[in-house]
């Protein structure tokens, strides 16, 4: 497996402004030094403790995504070095992302994980949730975070009518926040969308961050 190149011929693919996350979970140390040594410094987990642990065996230089689901009590293991939390999906998540940023003196961005799949088993707020939580939303109420975008996940189907129909309602969603009088819509630009499987439906439909694992390090032979 050709880490690097794959992540060449990734890159090379993609339009130049959007940003690749590489997924990391399950891959080892080596591996990643591979992807690393290719220039490459944005990688995503999505358990908090493979995370820690793996940030604490690579360079500093790394900027970490969380890209799972995320326990209240769990981020404040995080808190001190992460850049980026797609996976925000409950209004008191955000209140104990907002503490610990400040106990740590930092900001944290968050994207909030809208729930777009037919499956059950995803997480995230409904469009009228994430509506409610912005139309109520005072920053001064959350020092330390700013909430810069939207993330979902898409079917996990071969239907690409499917996908690209929910990649498509997240993307509207996306632009109607940007366009209008919420509090948040100045640093709301990322639009977390896009999987090794999808990601080209999810770049024509508008995405900014693709999380991409098996498309750099070949297929996980376990989760
Ligand atoms: C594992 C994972 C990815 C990447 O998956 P691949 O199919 O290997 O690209 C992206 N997003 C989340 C939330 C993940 O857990």
């Amino acid at each position: 497996m050709d880490i690097a190149a794959n992540f060449e011929n990734l890159k090379n693919e993609l339009p130049p402004e959007v940003k690749i996350v590489a997924v990391t979970k399950t891959r080892d140390t080596p591996e990643i030094l591979q992807l690393y040594s290719a220039g490459h410094r944005i990688m995503g987990e999505n358990k908090v403790q493979e995370l820690t642990g793996k940030k604490d065996s690579l360079p500093g230089d790394i900027s970490w995504h969380m890209v799972g689901h995320l326990q209240s009590n769990k981020v404040k293991y995080i808190a001190p070095f992460i850049s980026l939390i797609h996976s925000v999906d409950s209004q008191k998540l955000l209140k104990v992302i907002s503490r610990e940023a400040v106990k740590n003196n930092r900001t944290i961005g968050c994207l909030l994980q809208v729930h777009i799949a037919m499956e059950e088993t995803k997480f995230g707020f409904s469009e009228e949730e994430v509506l409610g939580l912005l139309e109520g939303f005072s920053p001064g109420d959350y020092p330390g975070i700013v909430i810069s975008g939207l993330m979902g996940m898409a079917t996990f189907t071969g239907d690409e009518d499917l996908i690209r129909s929910e990649f498509r309602s997240l993307y509207l969603l996306y632009r109607k926040i940007r366009e209008s009088a919420l509090p948040v819509s100045a640093g709301f630009n990322e639009l977390s969308m896009g999987m090794s499987g999808d990601y080209r439906i999810a770049v024509e439909e508008g995405s900014t961050i693709v999380r991409i694992g098996s498309v750099i390090f070949g297929e996980r032979t376990y989760e």
